[in-house]
């Protein structure tokens, strides 16, 4: 029977022999003892060997993996409050002087991402992981809790969804296909029989700039609802944000703490979220002295700067026809704008979903497709969606990674990966 540090920390009482696995995560010497912070997947626990224990320690490196027997004792000056006095090295793996030197890597993170495979160890990536996990279970529990079927769509493709500039082409066999960049045209089919349906997956996007909040395969939390609107989006989409921050700050405060992360900030996030038209966000933007007019688009230094004024994410709605994809509904009662709606993240961080009414009549879909320039044939099956059984609906997908970024307070949305990919990296 093993311990985790975790069970150490939280139940183990004066006196209790334990055992213990993981890996040497700091060590110094004093007097004649050694002092060793022993990781594991749940925190971290001080180790004490003295005498000829404290000899077989002084071998040991960072990183190198132990499994030791010991007497725990509460202590006061040891983190968390108890340490185990080992009593024995049941065994113990040495191996190599551990490569990455805090102090050094941090002043440079190329050199971090080049060694992603053993930094994914740190502290910070333990931490950033753990929130991770919280944030795609939160996902599933709360489509589920609300009647979503989820659906598993493909990833070679053979149209755009998100525009062409982005696709990634692969050979197949005799002829080209694409790596999906979303899934909602086969959610959109799969919205016929399920009604309301989700999926996580990855999407995959030739972004041509290496900004902080673009990967090229990223991870999609998309839904689509039969008999939606803009509004159902916001309500879903909002109701889902609450759910997954709140799950956070129910599970991994230790782990947003490690981060440094300002837990009030969240705490804000709370429904309903301020619903902001379009051409508020350029007037918001205009007296700001930014050069927008109506029909701009906004980009990440926009987004940033109208993210300063809430405190909490917002619904952004209302877009203009020209920058937004073909299959946006139009408002009716405005035809030069998209029943669309974004949610943007407050702290400057910005769009973390973008969603919308789709357009349900064949003919206006055919229609839009032409004006936008594309040609109908290519999106023949998608057009045939609208010619049995039409019904409104919406839809919308949310950036994970974005998400998770924005949770943790990180600067760079590849620090939100465990293992990114960009313009310039695919390894490791
Ligand atoms: P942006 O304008 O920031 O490039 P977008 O409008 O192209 O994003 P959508 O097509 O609306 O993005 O995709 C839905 C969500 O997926 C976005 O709100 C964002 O959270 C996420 N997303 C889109 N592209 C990327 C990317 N390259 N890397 C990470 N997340 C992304
Ligand atoms: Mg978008």
């Amino acid at each position: 029977m093993f311990q985790t540090t975790r069970e150490i920390l939280q139940s183990a009482d004066e006196g209790d022999l334990v055992r213990l696995r993981g890996w040497v995560y700091r060590k110094r010497e004093f007097r004649d003892k050694i002092f060793i912070m022993l990781r594991d997947s749940e925190g971290v626990v001080q180790l004490v060997f003295s005498g000829q224990l404290a000899e077989d320690a002084r071998k040991l490196n960072i990183e190198s993996s132990i499994i030791v027997e010991g007497i725990v004792k509460v202590e006061p000056r040891a983190p968390g409050g108890k340490e185990v006095h080992v009593t024995r090295i049941l065994w113990s793996y040495i191996g190599e002087p551990f490569p990455i030197n805090v102090s050094a890597a941090q002043a440079d993170s190329e050199y971090l991402l080049d060694v992603r495979h053993l930094w994914i160890r740190s502290r910070k990536m333990w931490a950033m992981l753990r929130i991770r996990h919280t944030v795609f279970n939160a996902i599933h529990e709360y489509f589920r809790m609300n009647g979503f079927y989820e659906v598993q769509c493909p990833i070679f493709v053979s149209a755009a969804v998100e525009g062409g500039a982005t696709l990634f082409p692969v050979k197949y066999f005799d002829r080209t296909v694409y790596l999906t960049q979303s899934a909602q045209f086969y959610l959109e089919a799969l919205i016929f029989s399920l009604e309301k349906v989700y999926t996580v997956a990855p999407s995959f996007r030739a972004e041509p700039s290496r900004t902080r909040r673009h990967l090229t395969e990223f991870w999609h939390a998309e839904a689509e609802m039969a008999w939606s609107n803009m509004y159902d989006v916001m309500k879903i989409s909002e109701g889902l944000i609450c759910h997954i921050v709140r799950r956070v700050l129910d599970e991994r405060l230790e782990e947003l703490s490690i981060l440094g992360r300002d837990v009030e900030k969240l705490e804000k996030v709370r429904p309903p979220f301020p619903r902001v038209l379009y051409d508020e966000a350029i007037e918001i933007l205009k007296k700001k002295g930014l050069n927008v007019e109506w029909g701009s688009d906004l980009g990440a230094d926009e987004e940033r700067i109208l993210m300063q004024e809430f405190e909490t994410p917002i619904h952004l709605y209302g877009f203009p026809e020209q920058i937004k994809a073909f299959y946006h509904k139009n408002d009716p009662q405005d035809p030069k704008r998209t029943l669309s709606v974004d949610v943007l993240a407050p702290e400057g961080y910005g769009e973390i979903i973008g969603g919308g009414e789709r357009i349900e009549d064949p003919n206006q879909l055919i229609e839009k497709i032409k004006r936008f320039g594309l040609d109908p044939k290519d999106y023949d099956w998608y057009i045939d969606l609208r010619r049995y059984g039409s019904v409104p609906h919406a839809g919308f997908g949310l950036g994970v990674d974005r998400l998770v970024m924005w949770i943790c307070g990180l600067d760079h949305i590849r620090d939100a990966v465990p293992f990114p990919r960009d313009i310039r990296r695919v390894a490791p």
